[in-house]
């Protein structure tokens, strides 16, 4: 039995923790969720947007599967979503993009791409501010010991996984300081790791390649913005948002969640694609070494797609969210 911190999040997110909850108790491993708050309803209900009880139950379990979270919009909030990787830690962001049969609006069949973006530092650091009304000045940190953990972490990701070579993205010709450390930290990097072909792109040229030829990629490490924008790009080649899952990983805490957001205009509605949190979970399940059950869940997932009878709107079908999930538990062997 595994003690999980679990936190359904805004809009959506209550909609497809449920879901989620229901496929992977199904999956055969047992968990005790520990329910808490975070983002817009913990605001409501707290007046804080990341609860201090929040934060003490993931220490505690080390564990969270986590919904998307609204970022209220307006000055004085920064993302919860980013304030909880810094806090915690959690360098690591992990975004595999991998294709499903059945997905409409996919521009390649066989995209099997792993971003892994550095989720403390750069033009996210949060350092920022106004000068008057006439310039806004945000700072770009990029340090040689966060570029060194995430290079060295995609790389042995790569080994692990058997993966065929890690790409570094930067933009090291113009922002020299602090793209060029990176740049200059991963080649040292990657010298350790002679078994492992490394090469690296800068990001405008590497946006429109992985367009145009996905396959010549495979595992790609990234500062903190670059990795976020072509982890949106890369879940449009896959065919969206709805499907495309991550992980926050630190030195001993890690927490699951889809990549996209909270997408309040669907909230309560039970009509959103849970795929991606669900994915999400799956990646959880094999953080906790649970093989098995994680392929289990996959190969359901991956049923019900291909047949396009009992999924959601946005894969061109009618069925609800929890049409949906209960169908996956259905095609489970
Ligand atoms: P979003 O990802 O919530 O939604 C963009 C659009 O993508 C939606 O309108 C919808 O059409 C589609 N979409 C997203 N997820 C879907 C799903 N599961 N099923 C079907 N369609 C889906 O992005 P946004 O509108 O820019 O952000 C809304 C809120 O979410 C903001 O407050 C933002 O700060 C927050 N956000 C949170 C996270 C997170 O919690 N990790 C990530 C991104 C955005």
């Amino acid at each position: 039995m595994y003690k999980i911190t679990l936190i359904p999040g805004d809009g959506i997110g209550p909609d497809l923790t449920r879901a989620t909850v229901r496929v992977l108790e199904a999956s055969g491993v047992e968990f005790d969720w520990e329910e808490v708050i975070g983002g817009e309803i913990a605001l409501q209900k707290t007046g804080d947007v990341l609860p201090e009880e929040t934060l003490e139950s993931i220490k505690r379990n080390k564990i969270a599967l986590k919904g998307p979270m609204t970022t209220p919009v307006g000055e004085g909030f920064r993302s919860v979503n980013v304030a909880l990787r810094q806090i915690l830690n959690l360098y690591v962001n992990l975004r595999p993009f991998k294709t499903i049969k059945g997905i409409p609006n996919t521009f390649f069949d066989n995209i099997d791409l792993v971003i892994v973006r550095e989720n403390t530092e750069d033009l996210y650091s949060g350092i920022e501010h106004m000068i008057g009304d006439y310039a806004g000045e945000s700072i770009k940190i990029i340090t040689r010991p966060a570029s060194e953990r995430i290079v060295r972490y995609a790389l042995e990701y790569a080994i692990q996984n058997k993966r065929r070579k890690v790409t570094a993205v930067h933009k090291a010709n113009i922002i020299k300081c602090s793209d060029g450390l990176f740049l200059k930290v991963a080649r040292e990097v990657a010298e350790e790791y002679p078994q492992m072909e490394f090469e690296d792109r800068i990001v405008d040229n590497m946006a429109m390649q992985l367009v145009q030829k996905p396959d010549l990629y495979d595992v790609v490490v990234a500062p903190n913005l670059y990795g976020d924008i072509l982890s949106d790009l890369c879940a449009g080649l896959i065919g969206g948002l709805g499907i495309a899952p991550g992980a926050n990983i630190g030195k001993d805490i890690a927490t699951f969640e889809p990549v996209h957001g909270s997408a309040p205009k669907y909230a309560d509605l039970n009509v959103a694609n849970p795929t991606a949190m669900i994915l999400s979970g799956v990646m959880m399940l094999r953080h906790l070494d649970e093989e098995e059950a994680a392929v289990r869940v996959d190969k359901a997932l991956e049923k019900v797609i291909g047949e396009g009878k009992t999924v959601t709107r946005d894969l061109g079908g009618t069925a609800k969210t929890s049409e949906f999930a209960e169908a996956i538990i259905a095609a489970m062997e």
